[in-house]
């Protein structure tokens, strides 16, 4: 009874997206995204492959999610919840 966070949990945590330069250099597109605190939404990131040379992206992050529609059609009104609609906790 006492085994896992409560999914209020992740609800609370925002999403930021990073871009790694170092992957960037590498060939690879470089962006990965990280689920933190606001109040760490500040601090350094590791990317996935462990580099740290990483940039904090500016870009909307609770309009579109996944990236490839800046500039395009508006996402639809479904979605748009704390957390991307994965948990329905909206
Ligand atoms: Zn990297």
């Amino acid at each position: 009874m006492a085994a896992g966070p409560p999914l209020a949990y992740h609800c609370g945590m925002p999403r930021y997206e990073f871009r790694c330069r170092e992957c960037v250099g590498l060939g690879e597109p470089g962006v990965f995204e990280v689920n933190r605190p606001m109040s760490a939404a500040g601090d350094p990131a590791t990317c996935p492959v462990g580099h740290g040379d990483t940039v904090k992206l500016l870009s909307a992050i609770a309009l579109t999610g996944s990236g490839g529609g800046f500039g395009g059609a508006p996402a639809p009104a479904a979605g748009g919840g704390c957390c991307g609609g994965a948990c329905g906790c909206g």
